[in-house]
């Protein structure tokens, strides 16, 4: 069965969250752990959370993906702002807890004029401090676009920090098809000669999760535009190949396209129908 769901908002808790994504045919879903702009989150409320793994349990619903805040830079030039998310990353896997068979998925940062190698050696000791802790949540990096100075645009990146840091069994990797196509992965075209170059870099069982998403751009811009299914440059027979994949179909699927419910709606139907 396919494993596809959309970003929701978490603005009225998780059993709210957990009834959308079965009114719209999802049966995962993404959310951001807090404001995505960062900053202090009420506490969970551990009374609806309870509720929505009875729900979730009996609605199939399974493999919620928490998103870090996107403002989070853990390899800023500014010890504060790394402290500042070390904090932030440690109490959303601390609430994770909660939340059985989820995943945590952050964007590495960007380095902003340190380098690559600088921006590299701080998220791998932020990962070091943050894996002191005994949590059970995989955390994932995502792929980047390669916008401004973010680290993660390409294979090769991801793998260096997933190699610098103590405990890398506690890490996996989220590969959004906008970014790597902005990245300068033809993974439109070369589906199958990217997952090898994939598998060779960073290894397939490393893979956790699929952020569906069309670019507004061409390939290899670096610009993070997400455009709607079959409305950008990866097209719908893209995303229909990506979901058949024999290494990728049994992956859980997350859409951040430009959508309402509606939208997201129909393109879980379509999806649906088109895999095999
Ligand atoms: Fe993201
Ligand atoms: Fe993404
Ligand atoms: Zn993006």
């Amino acid at each position: 069965m396919l494993k596809i769901g959309c970003h929701l908002s978490s603005s009225q808790g998780f059993l709210h969250m957990g009834q959308e994504a079965k009114r719209i045919g999802a049966n995962c879903f993404q959310f951001f752990t807090r404001n995505p702009r960062g900053g202090k989150a009420r506490e969970w409320d551990l009374q609806d959370i309870g509720r929505y793994l009875a729900f979730a349990r009996e609605n199939g619903i399974a493999d919620p993906l928490a998103h870090a805040p996107y403002t989070l830079n853990p390899c800023s030039k500014e010890e504060d702002i790394r402290n500042f998310a070390y904090d932030i990353m440690l109490d959303d896997l601390r609430r994770l807890e909660h939340i059985p068979g989820s995943r945590y998925n952050f964007h590495p940062g960007s380095h902003v004029q340190q380098g690559v190698d600088a921006g590299i050696a701080m998220i791998a000791d932020l990962l070091d401090r943050i894996f002191q802790h005994p949590f059970s949540t995989p955390v994932l990096l995502e792929t980047m676009a390669g916008k401004g100075s973010e680290v993660g645009r390409n294979f090769e990146e991801l793998q260096r920090i997933i190699e610098a840091v103590e405990d890398p069994d506690r890490l996996g990797v989220c590969l959004d098809t906008c970014h790597v196509f902005d990245g300068g992965y033809d993974i439109a075209g070369q589906l199958d000669q990217v997952l090898q170059e994939f598998d060779r870099i960073i290894g397939l069982e490393r893979l956790q999760a699929i952020h569906l998403n069309d670019s507004k751009n061409p390939i290899g811009s670096h610009k993070d535009r997400h455009e709607k299914l079959g409305e950008g440059y990866l097209g719908m027979e893209a995303f229909e190949a990506i979901i058949n994949h024999e290494k990728l179909r049994e992956l859980p699927f997350y859409l951040e396209t430009p959508n309402d419910l509606a939208g997201y709606e129909a393109e879980i139907a379509r999806l649906k129908s088109v895999y095999c």
